[in-house]
């Protein structure tokens, strides 16, 4: 994701992304790793986590880590509650049928290499033409 995405999306909830570079305090961040077709995704999850931590004025969570694993994304936190691993579990199932270069509706693809991408049809086409 570019470099500028993901610092818009620090910028929109810093509470969430102390970890981060531009706010650091202590645990290291290791960003944001994955498509811009999962950017509406996490962004909808971190208005949810954000939103729900100031109506019940609940401890601050963390996000860590961000990452694509097996074509599915991985969000590392610290803090939360079974409500904050819910959503958290929900946003990682969705992205299983979420194409991450483009963030229309995809399935999860094995590819060249034994890569495992969820992808739609045209972007699985413009990465094999691209390999
Ligand atoms: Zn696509």
């Amino acid at each position: 994701m570019e470099k500028r995405l993901e610092d818009d999306l620090i910028g929109r909830y810093p509470e969430l992304f102390r970890q981060s570079k531009q706010n650091p305090v202590g645990v290291p961040y290791w960003g944001l790793q994955c498509g811009v077709g999962w950017l509406t995704l996490v962004d909808k999850l971190c208005s949810a986590i954000q939103g729900r931590i100031n109506n019940m004025n609940s401890l601050q969570v963390t996000i860590i880590q961000i990452k694509e694993k097996d074509g599915v994304l991985r969000i590392s936190h610290l803090g939360g509650d079974d409500y904050t691993d819910g959503l958290i579990d929900m946003t990682q199932e969705l992205s299983s049928c979420i194409c991450e270069v483009c963030g229309l509706p995809g399935i999860r693809k094995k590819l060249v290499l034994n890569w495992v991408k969820t992808l739609c049809e045209a972007c699985e086409k413009k990465l094999n033409e691209g390999i």
